[in-house]
C-alpha cells in the first residue's frame, strides 16, 4: 500500500500555543479556571453574546452537564438525530434518559424538523439539534415546536462554532449548547469543550456541577465564606495547559475560518462538474445559513461507489473517510428500540457519504492533488 501523504486531518499550530503554555507554567497555575480559562470563556462570551461559557474537558462532558442540569430521570426521553456522534445520544443515556432517534433531512443531513413533533411523548424533556458540518438545523421550526411542547433545546454545536442561522450565532439558539475542541475540530486543544449557557438560570448550578458538586466558584467570588459539597457533580475543568493552547487557537479564529472557507470553496468549485457527471451530491447550504466550514463531504451514488472512491484515493496516498453509522442500528441504539427502516435517510446517507482531507494547513497543491484524484475517479 502507498504511504499516506495527505491525511484526513492534522492538528496545526497557529503560532502562540507553546508561548502561552509556557506563560501558564511560569504563572505557577496549571489546574483549571486560571487566567487562560477565563480568557477563553470571555472571548467566547463576548464574541457570541452568550451570558456564560464554561470550558470543559470535552463536548461529551458538556453534553453530560446538560443532562445533569436538566435533572433527567429514568424514563425521560431526549430526541436526537440518528445521524450523529455517539455521545450526542450517549451523554444523555449515561444519565438515565432514553434517546429517541429521529431521521435527518436528505439535503442538510440535519435533524428533520418535520418529524420532531411526532417523536415527542409525555416523557420527552429535550431535543438535541446537531448542526451537521456546521450548517444550521431549521431552528425556527425546532424552537417553535420545542417551545410549544415545553422541551429544552441543547444544540450539539461541535461542528458549528462561528456559523450563523438567520444572522444569529450557532450555539446561542438553544437554552444550552455544547462545543468541542477535539483535535478534529476547527479550533482545538487536543481534547476539550465548552458549555454555552444561554438561559442564565442554569449558570450557577452549572458551575457547581463542573466543580465536583461544590460551590467553589461562589467562594472565590467572595459570595460564601467557605466552600462545601452542595449538589451532584464531577470534574469537568480542563487544565490551564489546555486552555493556554486553546486561547491561541481562538485568537486565530478569523484566519482559521477564512482558510477553511477557501478550502471549502476550492473543493466545491473544483468538483461541481465532476459531481454532476457522476451523480455525486455536494453539500447543501440553505440561504439562511452561514456555515462554519467544518468539513467537505460528498454523497456518492451508492455504497459501492463510495468504497471504491475511498480505495482509489488511498492508492494515491490520500485519506478520505466515511462518517456516522446510524445510531438507531448500533448495539446500544437497538436496546433503546432502534429498528431498521425507521430512519431511512440516515441509513442511506451513512452508506454513501465520504469526507475529503480538510485541515488548516492543507496547501493548495495538496488540495489540487485531492481534487485531481477525485476527478479521475469513475464509479
Ligand atoms: C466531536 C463531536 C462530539 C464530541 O466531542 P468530544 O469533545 O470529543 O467529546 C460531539 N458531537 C459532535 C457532533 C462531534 O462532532
Amino acid at each position: 500500500m502507498t504511504a499516506l501523504r495527505i491525511p484526513f486531518n492534522k492538528p496545526t499550530l497557529t503560532g502562540r500555543e507553546l508561548d502561552y503554555i509556557r506563560e501558564a507554567y511560569e504563572r505557577g497555575h496549571l489546574s483549571g479556571d486560571g487566567d487562560f480559562t477565563k480568557r477563553c470563556s470571555r472571548l467566547l462570551e463576548e464574541q457570541l453574546g452568550v451570558p456564560r461559557v464554561l470550558l470543559t474537558t470535552s463536548c461529551t462532558h458538556a453534553l453530560e452537564m446538560a443532562a445533569l442540569l436538566l435533572d433527567l430521570q429514568p424514563g425521560d426521553e431526549v430526541v436526537v438525530p440518528s445521524f450523529a456522534f455517539v455521545t450526542t445520544a450517549g451523554a444523555f443515556a449515561l444519565h438515565g434518559a432514553k434517546p429517541v432517534f429521529v431521521d435527518v433531512r436528505p439535503d442538510t443531513l440535519n435533524l428533520d424538523e418535520r418529524l420532531l413533533a411526532e417523536a415527542v411523548t409525555p416523557r420527552t424533556r429535550a431535543v438535541v439539534p446537531l448542526h451537521y458540518a456546521g450548517v444550521a438545523c431549521e431552528m425556527d421550526t425546532i424552537l417553535r415546536v420545542a417551545g410549544d411542547l415545553g422541551l429544552a433545546v441543547v444544540e450539539d454545536n461541535a461542528h458549528g462554532l462561528f456559523g450563523k442561522y438567520r444572522g444569529r450565532w450557532l450555539g446561542t439558539l438553544g437554552g444550552l449548547a455544547t462545543q468541542s475542541f477535539h483535535e478534529t475540530k476547527n479550533m482545538t486543544c487536543g481534547e476539550g469543550g465548552a458549555l454555552l449557557i444561554n438561559d442564565a438560570r442554569w449558570a450557577e448550578r452549572a458551575e457547581i456541577l463542573r466543580e465536583k458538586g461544590t460551590n467553589r466558584s461562589r467562594f472565590f467570588r467572595g459570595q460564601v465564606d467557605k466552600y462545601t459539597w452542595v449538589d451532584k457533580g464531577s470534574s469537568y475543568l480542563p487544565s490551564e495547559v489546555l486552555a493556554a493552547f486553546l486561547f491561541a487557537q481562538l485568537e486565530a479564529r478569523e484566519r482559521i475560518q477564512e482558510k477553511r472557507r477557501r478550502l471549502f470553496e476550492r473543493y466545491r468549485d473544483g468538483l461541481a462538474d465532476w459531481a454532476a457527471e457522476t451523480g455525486a451530491t455536494l453539500p447543501t447550504v440553505p440561504d439562511e445559513c452561514e456555515q462554519a466550514y467544518h468539513m467537505f463531504y460528498m454523497l456518492l451514488p451508492s455504497l459501492e461507489a463510495r468504497q471504491a472512491l475511498i480505495g482509489a484515493l488511498r492508492e494515491k496516498g490520500i485519506l478520505a473517510v466515511f462518517h456516522y453509522l446510524p445510531l438507531h442500528l448500533s448495539d446500544m441504539g437497538r436496546r433503546y428500540g432502534g429498528r431498521p427502516g425507521t430512519c431511512p435517510v440516515t441509513e442511506d446517507v451513512s452508506d454513501r457519504l465520504v469526507r475529503l482531507p480538510f485541515y488548516n494547513e492543507l496547501s493548495d497543491a495538496e488540495q489540487d492533488e485531492v481534487i485531481a484524484a477525485v476527478r479521475a475517479f469513475r464509479a
